[in-house]
């Protein structure tokens, strides 16, 4: 397929899902142990440093965006493992933005308060910053790093006008109890908004840690004087005292599911079609625009409807893939 000039045609799945959104990771490496995070795979590190061998470059990262655009896609997120791990993070922004100018990014913040600034020159219009308890000793309990230079990332994005600056906080079970403390935080702040995210224990096990976000939810709808519903997912944004405040809740979600609109691409370049599934990755480094594009017309062709619904693949063949089942709606994971 080639390029189609003014209206290039939109990636939409079986399910009628249409792509709008590329999220990609830029490294595995990271500087913090996250108690529920798994991604650390290529080592720890302290300090930023040059990319991994593994990781796609700036130009790669590039080359994807671009045909990504070709075929509508409208937002780019940076995530990884820590994306300011790289020192060719604002390299890698300013090359994307080239291509789709909306740019945004999640990072762990304990790097950003330098680098805010010519993060944001480069093109970068948006940032997560992870935080799930503003009590330092707490903070380091579950992130394993210090909170102070994340509050202070925080300021520096907020001042540069990376607004608003969105806090992601991980709901489980040492945390849950902090969501009104937090939700104070955020109102009590200019530029700030709050993303409750659901824990997901098939990353690291501890079915334990899980809570129940509907109750999170009732909690949120008691205490909310307005609430906005998202295009993304069809997300409810509550607006609690001065704070807006999101839940992202994928587990057993099928209407998340439903709502999904996003191709994932790994640190190694490769598509994957859903963030709950492994088994439909394609590699695209070394391939030339034209597989590239047939690349991302068939991840998004593998896409599943409904968390958890789809069979685990044994194999996935280069031409068939993996099967997708009929839609099961309200199927659990
Ligand atoms: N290192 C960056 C950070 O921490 O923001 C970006 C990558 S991190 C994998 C992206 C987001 O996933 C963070 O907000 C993190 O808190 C969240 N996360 C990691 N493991 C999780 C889990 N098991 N359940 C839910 N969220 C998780
Ligand atoms: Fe994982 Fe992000 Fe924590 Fe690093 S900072 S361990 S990537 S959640």
């Amino acid at each position: 397929m080639g390029r189609t000039g003014l209206f290039p045609p939109m990636l939409s799945d079986a399910f009628g899902r249409t792509v709008t959104d590329l999220r990609v990771s830029v490294t595995k490496r990271c500087n913090f142990s996250c108690v529920y995070c798994h991604d650390e795979g290529l080592g720890p590190v302290d300090r930023p440093r040059s990319a991994h061998g593994e990781e796609m470059t700036p130009a790669e990262i590039e080359r994807v965006v671009g045909v990504a655009r070709e075929f509508g896609v409208r937002s780019v997120k940076f995530t990884g493992g820590e994306p300011l791990v790289r020192t060719d993070l604002e390299e890698i922004v300013a090359r994307t933005v080239r291509q789709v100018p909306d740019v945004s990014l999640t990072t762990n913040g304990s790097m950003l308060a330098a680098r805010a600034e010519r993060l944001r020159d480069a093109g970068l219009k948006r940032i997560n910053v992870s935080i799930d308890s503003i009590d330092p000793a707490e903070f380091r309990a579950i992130r394993h790093g210090a909170l102070a230079p994340v509050l202070e990332g925080v300021r520096e994005a907020i001042r540069v006008g990376l607004v608003p600056v969105k806090l992601n906080m991980v709901v489980f079970r040492p945390t849950v109890d902090r969501i009104p403390e937090m939700v104070e935080y955020v109102g009590r702040g200019e530029g700030l908004k709050l993303q409750l995210i659901q824990f997901m224990p098939e990353l690291v096990g501890h079915q334990d840690w899980r809570v129940d976000m509907g109750e999170v939810t009732r909690w949120l709808e008691a205490h909310a004087s307005r609430v906005i519903v998202r295009e993304m997912h069809h997300r409810k944004v509550y607006v609690v005292g001065g704070a807006e405040v999101e839940v992202v809740d994928p587990v057993g979600n099928a209407d998340f599911c439903a709502n999904c609109h996003r191709v994932r691409v790994t640190h190694k370049g490769e598509l994957k079609g859903c963030l709950n599934r492994d088994d439909d990755l394609i590699a695209t480094r070394g391939l030339d625009d034209a597989a590239l594009r047939e690349a991302f017309q068939r991840v998004v062709r593998w896409r599943v409807p409904y968390y958890g619904v789809y069979i685990p693949m044994a194999s996935v063949t280069a031409t068939n893939g993996p099967s997708a089942p009929a839609p099961t709606r309200g199927a659990t994971g």
